[in-house]
């Protein structure tokens, strides 16, 4: 059962250190999806019950179009990320549209928007995305819906988001494949790997690749909500470790030659 409550804001947008991403905008604070290794927590630790409660707890940002429309008058444009710490396409949308909302406005003020979620809700707003000014992005961390339940328990089952990503891709919509995080002991392998780097090639995508960001909440939350078979403290330690994330990307680039599908490190993975 998520709680959600509703909240006023005095910014909408904020300034992004991500790559090729100028603004950011969150509709939400939280995320429904609650996946398990999910960094956003802390950086969302101003709301505490948030953050220890990730996954059951989201704000409503009730006033952030509003917000948005005096922003967007006066800042200069660029690309915009859509979200970045939260899914903006969690249930909670389907009936406040906020995400909706801002990306018309965003788009027809000039904004380049680049969505990223793990849901077919996104389709509903095609009529929008179709514009010229958009490129959208698919978590998809496994092709396989039952060790996907495990690690993003209520997040929609990855065969539905590639289904969508599919159909977005046939709109001639530019369409990118996240591969992240990629977590030692879980999704790692091979196999598993090259799943979702054929179906990147199959919809003309690419991919982008990223290991599990370790954080104190991050792993607290973790450790709380882990059922796998596999001990979560050796699974957090390989994260950390620099060779480890050096050999599976070189497992990553080399799927992604065989597929000759182009393939990136996200931010903050060292190669
Ligand atoms: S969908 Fe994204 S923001 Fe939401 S819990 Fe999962 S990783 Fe975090």
């Amino acid at each position: 059962m998520i709680k959600y409550s509703y909240i006023k804001v005095r910014s909408a947008l904020s300034t992004s250190k991500l790559p090729d991403i100028r603004y950011a905008f969150n509709p939400y604070v939280g995320c429904a999806h609650g996946c398990i290794y999910c960094y956003a927590p802390d950086l969302c630790k101003r709301y505490r019950e948030v953050s220890y409660r990730w996954g059951s707890v989201v704000l409503v940002k009730e006033n952030v179009v509003d917000v948005l429309r005096e922003e967007v008058r006066r800042l200069k444009p660029g690309v915009v990320g859509i979200s970045t710490i939260t899914d903006p396409y969690q249930p909670i949308e389907r009936d406040e549209e906020i995400t909706r909302d801002s990306i018309r406005m965003l788009s027809q003020q000039g904004f380049r928007i680049s969505i990223q979620t793990k849901s077919p809700l996104i389709l509903r707003d095609l009529d929008l995305i179709k514009a010229k000014n958009f490129d959208v992005g698919f978590t998809i961390t496994t092709l396989r819906d039952n060790l996907a339940r495990e690690i993003e328990p209520n997040a929609p089952p990855p065969t539905q988001r590639a289904k969508a990503a599919y159909e977005i891709a046939e709109h001639d919509i530019d369409t990118w494949i996240f591969l992240g995080p990629i977590i030692p002991l879980i999704n790692e392998y091979e196999e598993i790997i090259e799943e979702v780097v054929e179906f990147a090639s199959s919809i003309n995508s690419y991919i982008i690749y990223d290991k599990m960001n370790v954080k104190p909440l991050m792993s607290y939350n973790m450790r709380m909500k882990w059922r796998l078979k596999v001990d979560v403290n050796e699974v957090i330690g390989l994260s950390v470790d620099p060779n480890y994330f050096k050999k599976i990307s070189e497992l990553v680039r080399n799927l992604c030659k065989k597929y000759y599908v182009k393939c990136l490190p996200a931010f903050n993975a060292s190669t």
